[in-house]
């Protein structure tokens, strides 16, 4: 359905009824370069990098044959209100590949152009936001957190104009086209958008869809069942996907329903970033510094909070909410086990006993008074000389001297009692080490390495993303010549986030 055309730029916006997406189609771009491909999801998806029209077809310009573009209708709740009909305003689909080991893969570009959902934006994206999405997608999967992939980042050739920049000049940037590859790229918002307009229906296809294509477990059960199984699949690896965030360090930034995968993928790479001085408080986000709703440590509080969403768009579909809140207490129970037993492992532990809770809570409580850097902090843990602890290994963690010398004492104590439960634990040393080194990242995407290569791919170099893409691929390795990239954030780049856009 058409809606009166913007007075301002003659867009028509429209709202897909009943119909889960729309047909469309990229529209070409002037000059498309590939940047960096990730070799190994080529390999998945059996696509030859080297092949003379990659650049052509990844910038949407050209397909290959079976190749049809389409756009995601969905809906979503952005920073706690309902935002309506949304849609794949700038991604769109071109199919998916049936692949050998990996199941169904979808590729979709991201910047491709207009599609009937971009409302008054231009559909596009910049070089610096699709280089961010494609390293942080691809150090995710390495670090073992579910996410989407990026095939490729190839730029455009044309500009952009996105940010007002200096003196409130609207300023031109590089545009480029990330390619995303997922099993499935359905979010929160998609179920959310039919129960909004009561078509129940459109929601039931959607989700016995859902089910049958990507669930298979679920699909194996009585059909009375599925829903609540479905439910309660979601909530799980929400949760776990939560516990995964809190032990790598990662902060979205954006978890609104739109942005939230129903396969548990971490999606929509935006405003992003790593946690370098542990602060449960902090956002990436500048357009959130104000209530921090999406901070570091609310991160699991706002998973809940999302589910609570979703069980409300699929509540026509059941008898009552018995299953559904079921499915919240699942979340609940599965995400405190899961970040339980990560917090153990990422001290070494590999089973909890009494007062386990209160050394890993503790533990937080110096990390947050000290600003310590969570990973170089954990990761250097591991060197501890637990017969006769010193704080001294756990040196490089810190930013000022002032916070090293305010929490010396409570370390000083946490290390004593940490060093007794270490001894006191059935793992030996090797295992204790092993546990760590898996569990405890030597490399993560700090927001500054991204910005690098940023500046140097503007400048036409892309080394530095390819450098940042082969370290990132084994960050729990010790890479010998790649310090550079495992240090503490600099003081230059203390306040410097990235941007969404
Ligand atoms: P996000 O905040 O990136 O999750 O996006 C929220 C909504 O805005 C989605 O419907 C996006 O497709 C849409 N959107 C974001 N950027 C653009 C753009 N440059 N052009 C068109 N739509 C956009
Ligand atoms: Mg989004
Ligand atoms: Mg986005």
């Amino acid at each position: 359905r058409e809606l009166p055309a913007d007075p301002d730029t003659h867009l028509a916006p429209r709202q897909v009824l009943g119909a889960a997406f729309s047909w469309a189609e990229p529209t070409p771009v002037q000059a498309p370069r590939v940047v960096a491909v990730a070799g190994d999801v080529a390999a998945m998806l059996g696509i030859d990098p080297a092949r003379p029209d990659f650049a052509e077809v990844f910038a949407g310009n050209g397909t290959i044959p079976g190749m049809t573009g389409y756009a995601m209708a969905y809906g979503g709740h952005q920073f706690g209100q309902w935002a309506g009909q949304l849609g794949d305003g700038r991604a769109i689909g071109l199919g998916e590949v049936l692949t050998a080991r990996h199941g169904r893969q979808e590729l979709q570009l991201k910047g491709a152009g207009r599609t009937p959902y971009s409302r008054g934006a231009d559909g596009r994206a910049v070089l610096r936001s699709s280089i961010r999405e494609f390293l942080c997608s691809e150090a995710m999967h390495h670090l073992g957190v579910p996410t989407t992939r990026a095939l490729s980042v190839v730029a455009t050739g044309d500009e952009v104009v996105r940010d007002i920049l200096y003196d409130g000049h609207p300023a031109a940037e590089p545009g480029a086209i990330v390619c995303r590859v997922a099993p499935s790229f359905l979010r929160f918002g998609n179920y959310q958008l039919p129960a909004s307009r009561g078509d129940t229906a459109l929601l039931r296809q959607l989700v016995d869809f859902t089910i049958r294509t990507h669930v298979p477990a679920v699909q194996a059960l009585p059909a009375g069942e599925r829903h609540a199984a479905f439910f309660r699949e979601v909530a799980e690896r929400t949760a776990r996907l939560m516990a995964e965030w809190m032990r790598v360090g990662f902060v979205h930034g954006v978890m609104n329903t739109d942005n939230l995968s129903i396969l548990g993928l971490t999606i929509d790479y935006g405003p992003y970033g790593w946690v370098d001085n542990f602060d449960p408080d902090w956002t990436p986000n500048t357009t959130d510094r104000m209530h921090r709703r999406y901070r570091f440590g609310h991160q699991p509080r706002i998973g809940y909070w999302n589910l609570q969403a979703l069980a409300q768009a699929l509540s026509p579909l059941f008898d009552g909410n018995d299953a559904l809140q079921a499915g919240l207490d699942a979340y609940v129970q599965v995400f405190e086990a899961t970040d339980a037993a990560y917090s153990l492992a990422k001290l070494g532990l590999l089973h909890g006993r009494g007062g386990d809770d209160e050394l890993v809570a503790d533990l937080r409580g110096v990390l947050t008074a000290g600003g310590m850097d969570m990973t170089l902090f954990y990761r250097d843990l591991a060197l501890l000389d637990v017969r006769a602890p010193h704080a001294g290994v756990l040196g490089a963690s810190f930013y000022s001297e002032q916070e090293r010398l305010g929490v010396a004492d409570a370390l000083d104590a946490w290390l004593v009692r940490y060093a007794a439960r270490v001894r006191d634990d059935e793992a030996t040393e090797g295992e204790r080490l092993a546990l760590m080194h898996a569990s405890n990242p030597r490399y993560v995407l700090r927001n500054y390495l991204a910005q690098q290569a940023i500046d140097k791919a503007t400048l036409g170099d892309n080394s530095g993303v390819v450098e940042l893409l082969e370290t990132l691929r084994r960050p729990y390795d010790e890479q010998p010549g790649r310090d550079h990239l495992a240090g503490r954030r600099p003081d230059w780049a203390r306040d410097r986030v990235g941007c969404s856009m």
